[in-house]
């Protein structure tokens, strides 16, 4: 059982490198997301209208609700993304998957740089 784990791959230099660009691209993505998001939340708190004010004094409305949820979901994915780029950045990142401790693909770490388990693994 053992013998079967020893095939352990470990990125490169290379490969880190470019994963730490493809996740400071992905930051930068879901940053913009989050700053349009919170402009759209501001700008609603600004619009004085009363049909909205009533209609928000019986309950957050179901356009705030799903902002405030896609909100919360961007903010965890960035907190993945830092944490990433951080693993990455420090050079201790080997690519093994958390639970199994198999290399996740590079293909997947290109497409998920975030992710910390192999295709088999993902919660997702
Ligand atoms: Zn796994």
């Amino acid at each position: 059982m053992a013998t079967t784990r020893k095939k352990k791959r470990v990125l490169t230099k290379q490969h880190r490198a470019m994963l730490l660009r493809i996740v400071d691209r992905r930051i930068r993505e879901v940053s913009e997301t989050v700053g349009e998001l919170e402009q759209t939340n501001k700008t609603r708190e600004q619009e004085d209208n009363p049909a909205v004010s009533l209609l928000e004094a019986s309950g957050a409305s179901h356009e705030t609700e799903c902002a405030h949820m896609l909100f919360s979901r961007e903010g965890i994915l960035l907190k993945a993304l830092m944490d990433a780029r951080q693993r990455l950045a420090l050079g201790t990142y080997s690519g093994l998957c958390e639970t199994c401790d198999l290399p996740i693909s590079l293909a997947r770490l290109k497409a998920i740089p975030e992710t910390v388990s192999c295709i088999h693994h993902s919660a997702a």
